[in-house]
């Protein structure tokens, strides 16, 4: 297990790109988590920790890939069809007593080894459908290949080979082929364990009645949700009042007990934003200032834990829109490093603007759009959302992705290809 460094998050420029950020982040963040064995049914979603090397060849032996007949290749006619005694019965789970000879075809069931026999036994099975069976012997169409329906011991896996890799988060495809190997369990990652905590005097929570003068917590709710999504073990630490002590408090029993915290709020440098200045005290505090849109300055703090980590603490906006999109961007793969996943970052589709699009040059930004339907030559249309304010959360659920529109870009015609960026990308 690793430790992060008291700088990890030092920058001096002015506006950083969202590919700086991220390079930045992944080249001085590292796994912090320890490991544990899983059984199969509990690895679902978990982070792989160790390559894993095949044991054994999969399939392990020659079997039959249909229900048919095996027989030798040389034994049938090019040209017509080909009679020969059925001389056995092999099912899958029940190999043949004894070897197959030339001559004969043996009855065999998809799954079930390929007999044995003088010269590697019979190499090639005819499906049923192609023979015909009466009085113990059947006849074979012509026109099949040597080899034909034989599926080869290790032409899935071979012994030896890679076919995990450590850092793999473990979907229902990578638990098949450990279940393959014979493996009952796994070695992964401890889930990382992430503080999430709301800032701001007008902050309620949802289910209480709610004051003149305030709104209820949507940051926290929604970014517990994504690191959840994401194998995290969140630990909520509810609302903290504008008030330096109680925020001082909360951080230091939650670095005590996390590997991350998220806030969000107080961010600005404002009067008000007092989380700031109880991270510069307890620790160390890089304003990012992302050149992005939405988007505001982000905290990345560090804060140390008493028994001597060095905490990042993770500072969203407080508009909900903003968070969410600093988050997606900066937050998930922070996340994804922090917890050994092997960093992958989410796939972008090409989509076409279904209308003219301006924008201020130097920020990147981020449109919320749905898609619908396709354009002429395929490809799916993406329609803005109509509000676009950092505060909109229902430009968020009216929208099935971001319309990703580089720093140098200022104005789109409508029938551009542009980069989409699913949520589903993101959101699992
Ligand atoms: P701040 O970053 O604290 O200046 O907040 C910026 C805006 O986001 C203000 O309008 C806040 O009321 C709002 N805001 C802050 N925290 C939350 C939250 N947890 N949920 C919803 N809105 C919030
Ligand atoms: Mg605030």
């Amino acid at each position: 297990m690793a430790q992060l460094t008291d700088d990890c998050f030092a920058f001096s420029g002015d506006l950083l790109p969202v590919d700086e950020a991220l390079s930045l982040l992944t080249k001085r963040l590292t796994a912090v988590v320890g490991t544990e064995t899983v059984s199969l049914s509990q690895a679902r979603q978990r982070v792989l920790a160790v390559d894993v090397i095949a044991r054994r060849n999969v399939p392990p032996y020659d079997n039959s890939a249909v229900d048919g007949y095996a027989v030798y290749h040389a034994d049938l006619n090019a040209d017509a069809e080909t009679v020969l005694p059925v001389r056995g019965r092999v099912a899958a789970g029940h190999p043949l007593n004894g070897p197959a000879g030339h001559g004969e075809a043996i009855r065999i069931f998809t799954g079930a080894p390929m007999p044995d026999g003088p010269d590697g036994g019979p190499d090639t099975v005819m499906m049923q459908e192609d023979c015909r069976e009466e009085d113990g012997k059947v006849t074979l169409l012509p026109g099949i290949k040597s080899g034909s329906n034989r599926r080869k011991a290790g032409e899935d896996v071979g012994e030896g080979d890679l076919i995990l890799k450590a850092g793999t988060r473990l979907e229902p495809q990578h638990i098949a082929m450990a279940a393959s190997q014979g493996l009952a369990d796994l070695e992964v990652y401890r889930p990382l364990r992430v503080a999430v905590l709301s800032t701001g005097d007008e902050v309620f929570e949802p289910g209480c009645d709610l004051p003149a003068g305030a709104i209820y917590d949507a940051n926290r709710h929604m970014i517990a949700a994504m690191l959840e999504n994401m194998g995290c073990s969140v630990q909520d630490k509810g609302i903290l009042p504008d008030d330096e002590d109680s925020i001082a408090r909360a951080l230091a029993e939650a670095a005590d007990e996390n590997d991350l915290i998220v806030t969000s709020g107080g961010m600005s440098v404002g009067e008000e934003d007092h989380i700031c200045n109880v991270i510069r005290q307890s620790g160390e505090l890089n304003f990012w200032r992302l050149a992005i849109k939405p988007g505001r300055p982000v905290g990345m703090g560090q804060v140390k834990a008493g028994d001597g980590r060095v905490v990042p603490v993770f500072g969203l906006p407080g508009n909900p829109v903003a968070a969410f999109t600093t988050f997606t961007l900066i937050g998930y793969p922070m996340v994804q490093v922090m917890a050994g996943q092997e960093n992958c970052p989410p796939r972008r589709y090409a989509v076409v603007l279904d209308a003219d699009y301006k924008k201020k040059k130097g920020r990147r930004e981020f449109v919320r759009a749905r898609l619908t339907g396709r354009d002429e030559s395929g490809l799916p249309k993406a329609v803005k959302h109509g509000a676009s304010g950092a505060a909109i959360i229902s430009s968020l659920v009216g929208a099935d992705g971001f319309i990703d529109l580089g720093e140098d870009t200022t104005q789109i015609t409508a029938g551009t290809v542009v980069d989409f960026l699913p949520f589903s990308e993101v959101l699992r």
